[in-house]
């Protein structure tokens, strides 16, 4: 089990987790790659206009930073991962906790210093006065998800370099800062809800579905281009289409409903991995199971519960209703008993006493999650929580976190021995001094465990094999390679 950083965004989210995806340097590198690559596959293009780009936060983030890459490239931009070469500087930040905002602060302090001409955009672009007034150098600042502003912004200060338009300067499936073998997809913007303890619908709306048609398009450029699975990725995953009514799109000539399900049913004729991330216990989600035990998708849901005591639920204005989530995940694994499910929780929310944090102890035990992230609550500026009554101290939410992580913990080490002996389809995510590494269906990338294989070097990241366990921790597993 992973104790991770407060951020509401992953709590409806598993990831922003800060979900670690971010180390701005490495994104640049791994831009300037692909990059270089295409640049090698265009040499009669003239391109002298060399953005540079830093990306911080959560995978949605990460999302837009790619959509912010591929328009970019599509006008014949350059991407470079130098200072001293970029014409202008953009920094994509995260704002929703007080880390990520400082990060996202200093990150811009040094753009200005080494660079000195640099926008901002992202979730921290809501509080544009905040960042002016620290760094009133900046060009511009923009809000999460604003591609045109960005790149209008852009056109301001750098002019549209010289494109032949006869040569295409980006790979059908757009800029993708994940390895070559997964990719995030977003199938909406923002959230209807209004959870006490987060401050993503003031950061970017109300829930916004994309058409079901420009997703699965989406989706099918991505595997054709060698993705292995997909990650469905977004603030509601189940609330899919509401905002829309569920309305009727078309894809392949064939309509099909703005709905979780169906988009699920057409994700699964990919014939590629397909997990869902932030999934909302809403009851049309036990029509999804069957997806699953039919191997149509990973048998793996990311549901944030966050607690299990329904007072400190209604609190905090959790979506869905916390009855009988037993009773239904005892009967999903019914259903389907590879089900592996992840899920966040925070400890020490605004009135939190002893005996309801206990509740979520037990709850703990009988729900037996596979996966399972834990935060201490965080007074995010903001959030309507922090002027609830009773605010528990620091010593105490240490010491609850401490004693949930040893429940996880347990509770995680034993149902991974039980792996032991047990062969899975490992997808490889790279290949160290040691051996390779991967992950089985039960893990997904950045917030899950890992599948080491010592001494095994005859694969390459993408590679899909079987594997026999033959150890486990708390939260990783060894193996060794067995016939197909
Ligand atoms: S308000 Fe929306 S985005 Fe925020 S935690 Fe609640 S459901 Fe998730």
């Amino acid at each position: 089990m992973t104790v991770e950083q407060f951020d509401p965004s992953t709590i409806n989210s598993a990831q922003s987790q800060t979900t670690t995806l971010d180390i701005p340097s490495k994104m640049i590198e791994e831009q300037s790659q692909r990059s270089e690559q295409l640049a090698n596959a265009n040499q009669s293009v003239e391109r002298t206009a060399k953005i540079g780009f830093l990306s911080l936060g959560c995978p949605k983030n990460l999302v837009d930073s790619e959509r912010i890459l591929t328009q970019l490239r599509t006008e014949g931009y350059d991407v470079t991962n130098s200072y001293n070469d970029a014409e202008l500087v953009i920094v994509n930040t995260c704002g929703f906790i007080d880390s990520a905002v400082q990060e996202s602060l200093d990150t811009i302090g040094e753009a200005l210093a080494e660079n000195g001409k640099v926008l901002v955009t992202g979730c921290l672009g809501v509080k544009k006065d905040e960042i002016i007034e620290l760094h009133p150098n900046v060009l511009g600042v923009t809000g999460p998800h604003a591609y045109d502003e960005v790149l209008a912004q852009v056109h301001e200060h750098v002019a549209k370099p010289v494109h032949n338009p006869f040569i295409d300067l980006v790979p059908p499936q757009g800029v993708k800062l994940t390895p070559k073998h997964y990719a995030y997809l977003k199938i909406s913007e923002g959230c209807n809800h209004r959870c006490t303890f987060c401050i993503i619908p003031s950061m970017r709306g109300d829930l916004d579905s994309r058409p079901v048609g420009d997703v699965l398009g989406e989706a099918q450029r991505l595997v054709k281009s060698g993705v292995k699975e997909l990650l469905v990725i977004s603030q509601d995953t189940s609330a899919y289409g509401v905002d829309v009514k569920h309305k009727t799109d078309f894809w392949d000539g064939m309509p099909v409903k703005t709905h979780m399900q169906q988009l699920c049913e057409q994700l699964a004729k990919q014939g590629v991995w397909i997990r869902l991330h932030y999934v909302y216990p809403y009851p049309h989600v036990d029509h999804i199971i069957p997806l699953m035990r039919d191997g149509k998708i990973l048998p793996y849901l990311d549901i944030p519960f966050q607690h299990a005591n329904k007072r400190i639920l209604k609190l905090m204005k959790r979506p869905g209703s916390s009855d009988r989530v037993l009773e239904r995940i005892a009967k999903w694994r019914e259903i389907c008993p590879e089900l592996v499910i992840r899920s966040t929780f925070i400890v020490g929310f605004p009135g939190e006493t002893e005996e309801e944090f206990e509740e979520l102890l037990d709850f703990l035990e009988e729900a037996q999650l596979d996966r399972v992230g834990c935060f201490k609550y965080s007074p995010v500026e903001g959030a309507t929580a922090n002027a609830l009554p009773d605010h528990v101290s620091e010593e105490v939410m240490e010491d609850r976190l401490q004693r949930f992580m040893e429940v996880q913990a347990r509770i995680s080490a034993e149902k991974l021995q039980a792996r032991i002996g047990q062969e899975y389809l490992i997808l490889i995510d790279e290949i160290t001094e040691l051996g390779a590494v991967g992950r089985s269906y039960m893990d997904a990338p950045e917030v899950d465990g890992k599948v080491y294989l010592t001494d095994e070097f005859d694969v390459k990241p993408g590679d899909q094999i079987w594997v026999q366990i033959i150890h486990a921790d708390e939260h990783d597993v060894w193996g060794v390679r067995v016939e197909d």
